[in-house]
C-alpha cells in the first residue's frame, strides 16, 4: 500500500457521513479547480487525478461501502491507477455536468475540439408593427422598412474583388487543422480552427471594396407585409428568408413581424368579440326605440332598445364582431343612459311636469324595507 495515498474523504474535504449530493458538489468544484487545462500550477494534474479517483469510488455506493469498511486495505483501492481505470473504460464522467454551469463546452475545452466554421445561418429579425384595430379586423397590407445584413451584390458574398477565392494553403480548404495533444487520459488528436482562413477554408487575394472582404453589407429594406383578416394582438408573422443573410453560404434568417394592436377609441376587443358603449337618452330608455350603433366593419347598425332599459344593459348584435378563421364574433353594445346636464326651458318644463307626476316608488320601498329591518 503506497504510504502517500490520501483518504478519499480528505481529498474531497468532506466528513465520512456526506451525502451523495455533497460528494458530487465537492467533486465538481475540485475537478474544475485542478483541471489541467485551467490550472497550470505544478501538481494540479496530480490533484485532478486524485479527485477523479476519490469521486469514482465515493460516488459508487458499493465501492464507497467497501472503502468505508476496509479503507485502503481493500485490494480494490490499494493500487488504484486512474489512468488504467480510464483506459479500461473507467466510469462515466459527465463533463457537461462538470462544466455546464461554467459557460463553456466541456468537450471543446477539455479535448480542444474545434469545429470548422462552416456555413452559418443568418440571424432572425423582429419587427414590431403597430396596427389600428380596424386594420387588424379587416386585414390590410403594410409596407415596412428595416435595416438588415445582406449578401454583398458587388462580390456575390465571396468578399473578393475579382470573385476569386483561393483554397487556404494552411488547411487545404478544410478550415480546420489537426494536431495531437497529450492529456491526462492519453494522447488525443485535436482539431482546431485554421487561423489563416479563420475556418472559412478559403482566402481572398483582393478584398471587395464594398464589403471590405466580409461578403456582407448592411442594407435598408422595404417590404410589403400582408396582414390577414382578424389577426390577434401579439401575433407573429414569419417571413421566411427576410432576416439577415447567412455567412459562408449559410441560409438566410427569417423576419418575424410582431403585430401590436393599438387601443381603439370606442371599441374593445376580446378574441372575436367586440364591445362598445352607446349613450342613450332618458326618453329612449323609458319609451324604448331604435338606436344607431357603430360597427367596426359595416358602418352603423340599428339596435332595438326595449322600453324600460336600465343603464348598463348589454345587448348582443350577432355576427358583427371580428371575422376569424375559427368563426365570426359578436358585437356587444352596452347602453349607457345619459342624464342631461343642460336643459332648454321647454325641456325643463317637461321634466318638472314629469316630476310632479312621478311614479318613482323605488326609493320609498327601499326605505320601507330598511324600516322593517329595525322593527322588533
Ligand atoms: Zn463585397
Ligand atoms: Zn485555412
Amino acid at each position: 500500500m503506497p504510504a502517500q495515498k490520501r483518504d478519499y474523504y480528505e481529498i474531497l474535504g468532506l466528513p465520512k457521513n456526506s451525502t451523495p449530493e455533497q460528494i458530487k458538489q465537492a467533486y465538481k468544484e475540485l475537478a474544475k479547480k485542478f483541471h489541467p487545462d485551467i490550472n497550470k500550477e505544478a501538481g494540479a494534474e496530480e490533484k485532478f487525478k486524485e479527485v477523479l479517483e476519490a469521486y469514482s469510488v465515493l460516488s459508487d455506493p458499493k465501492k464507497r461501502a467497501d472503502f468505508d469498511n476496509h479503507g485502503f486495505n481493500s485490494p480494490e483501492f490499494s493500487n488504484f491507477d486512474v489512468e488504467e481505470f480510464m483506459k479500461r473504460g473507467g466510469m462515466h464522467f459527465d463533463f457537461s455536468d462538470l462544466f455546464g454551469d461554467a459557460g463553456f463546452d466541456p468537450f471543446e475545452q477539455f479535448f480542444r475540439v474545434e469545429k470548422k466554421q462552416s456555413a452559418q445561418r443568418g440571424f432572425d429579425l423582429r419587427f414590431d408593427l403597430e396596427l389600428e384595430l380596424e386594420d387588424a379586423v379587416l386585414g390590410t397590407e403594410k409596407t415596412i422598412e428595416f435595416v438588415k445584413t445582406d449578401t454583398c451584390d458587388e462580390c456575390n458574398g465571396t468578399g473578393s474583388k475579382d470573385k476569386e477565392v483561393l483554397k487556404c494553403p494552411q488547411c487545404n480548404g478544410k478550415g480546420i487543422v489537426e494536431r495531437t495533444q497529450k492529456t491526462p487520459f492519453g494522447v488525443f488528436a485535436t482539431r482546431m480552427t485554421c487561423n489563416k482562413c479563420t475556418g472559412a477554408g478559403g482566402v481572398v487575394k483582393n478584398p471587395c471594396k464594398k464589403c471590405n472582404g466580409s461578403g456582407q453589407i448592411r442594407v435598408r429594406k422595404k417590404i410589403s407585409v400582408k396582414i390577414p383578416m382578424g389577426i390577434e394582438n401579439q401575433s407573429h408573422l414569419r417571413l421566411k428568408g427576410e432576416g439577415n443573410a447567412g455567412s459562408r453560404g449559410g441560409q438566410k434568417g427569417d423576419l418575424y413581424v410582431v403585430v401590436l394592436i393599438k387601443p381603439h377609441k370606442i371599441f374593445k376587443r376580446d378574441g372575436a368579440d367586440l364591445f362598445v358603449e352607446v349613450p342613450i337618452s332618458f326618453a329612449e330608455a323609458a319609451l324604448g326605440g331604435e338606436v344607431e350603433v357603430p360597427t367596426i366593419n359595416a358602418g352603423t347598425a340599428k339596435l332595438k332598445v326595449p322600453a324600460g332599459t336600465q343603464s348598463g344593459t348589454l345587448f348582443k348584435l350577432r355576427g358583427l364582431g371580428v371575422k376569424e378563421s375559427s368563426g365570426t364574433g359578436d358585437l356587444f353594445v352596452k347602453a349607457i343612459v345619459k342624464t342631461p346636464s343642460i336643459l332648454t326651458p321647454t325641456q325643463r318644463e317637461a321634466f318638472e311636469k314629469l316630476s310632479s307626476l312621478d311614479g318613482f316608488k323605488e326609493r320609498q320601498s327601499f326605505f320601507d324595507s330598511l324600516k322593517k329591518k329595525f322593527k322588533k
